[in-house]
């Protein structure tokens, strides 16, 4: 496994942000953790990043340490048991050309997943969701190594503690396992979620497979996200806050219009609801701005840097605070 240094990952972020690494490297196969290791013992004050995709990442600096770039692409159907079909994919792998195979092998349980750009390894760290699904309604284990001991190790549901955009590896202990795959369980009998904004007006009194559902979340996120290819960007910039109830009943007085949506204890907002109302959709300062049909979208016209960007998202979180008292937290990483 060769490791380069100052290399750009212009082409690896999906805000296409000029960040270097100081060092750089691809892992194709599980055997090139030895040299990572090698590589720690030998710079134990540099710190190490695992990139999928790029596309939950602002890179405001360079980065000072190494980059590994997931390329495990490995696919196995495992077997199946009365309720389930299980397969194993490996870290590498794009999630949305996954989710593809699983349909074409006629498994369904993933279709509302459909486009979300990234790798399948990178998806568990923030259990990724769209239309009512999460990852975690159809993770079966994810197996991960301690990269500076090498010790593998298979997480269960319940271990990798997932929640509304967080799991244990991306909030418990950071850095240091490497996803190394994820074995999905996908229901045999499944009961399809069709019941979100859009998606029935685009199905009507069709009989559903997983296919058309998938199909159907691709036309409506197109039309709606913007593509990393021409605009840069890392989807939703701000996670939705959840916010006490008691919170939530003061604010409603104040701004009867505002949408929530109660979970157990707390309500849930709308982040680009409250972004909008102070005025930022479509805005734009230099090439960092707003996507115009997205307030929640923060984009990289062109030549923006990361911080750049950054400083725009500082705007955006003042404004929100000043206005509803909401502290808005960034959903990509900022590094
Ligand atoms: C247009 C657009 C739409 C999006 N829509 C959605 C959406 O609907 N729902 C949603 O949840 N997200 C969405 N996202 C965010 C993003 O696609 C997901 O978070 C995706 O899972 C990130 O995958 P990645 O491979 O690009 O991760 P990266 O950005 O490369 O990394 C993200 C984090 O995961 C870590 N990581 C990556 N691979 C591994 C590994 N193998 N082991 C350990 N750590 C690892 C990185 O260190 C980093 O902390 C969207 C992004 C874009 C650009």
């Amino acid at each position: 496994m060769k490791i380069r240094e100052n290399y750009s990952l212009k082409a690896l972020n999906t805000f296409g942000l000029d960040a270097k690494a100081r060092y750089f490297c691809t892992l194709h196969k599980l055997s090139g953790i030895r040299t990572l290791t090698a590589w720690q013992q030998e710079h134990p004050d540099l710190p190490l990043l695992f990139l999928g995709g790029g596309s939950n990442m602002l890179f405001v600096n360079d980065y000072p340490g190494l980059v590994v770039h997931m390329r495990l692409e490995t696919l196995e159907v495992l077997g199946q048991d009365a309720d389930y079909h299980y397969v194993r994919a490996g870290a590498g792998n794009n999630w949305h050309e996954f989710v593809r195979w699983t349909i074409d092998q006629g498994f369904a349980g993933l279709e509302n997943l459909s486009l979300i750009p990234g790798t399948v390894g990178a998806a568990p760290m923030q259990n990724i969701g769209a239309y009512g699904v999460e990852l975690k309604d159809h993770v079966y284990e994810v197996q991960a190594l301690d990269w500076r001991t090498a010790e593998l190790r298979d997480f269960s549901v319940d271990e990798c503690c997932f929640a509304y955009r967080d799991s244990y590896f991306k909030s418990v202990e950071p850095d240091r396992w490497l996803i190394i795959a994820v074995v999905f369980r996908l229901p045999r009998h499944p009961q399809w979620k069709t019941d979100y904004a859009g998606v029935q007006e685009q199905l009507q009194d069709k009989v559903l497979d997983a296919r058309m559902i998938s199909d159907a979340i691709i036309n409506i996120r197109q039309t709606k996200l913007p593509d990393p290819a021409q605009i840069g960007n890392a989807g939703s910039f701000f996670k939705n806050p959840m916010i006490p109830v008691v919170q939530w009943e003061n604010l409603k007085v104040q701004f009867p219009t505002m949408p929530g949506w109660p979970q157990q204890h707390e309500v849930k907002l709308s982040a680009g609801w409250l972004i909008d109302q102070c005025g930022w959709k479509g805005k734009r300062e230099g090439d960092a701005g707003t996507y115009a049909k997205h307030a929640l979208v923060l984009v990289n016209h062109g030549n923006a840097t990361g911080a750049e960007v950054w400083n725009f998202a500082q705007g955006v979180i003042a404004s929100v605070q000043d206005k509803f008292g909401i502290t808005l937290e960034p959903e990509p990483r900022v590094l």
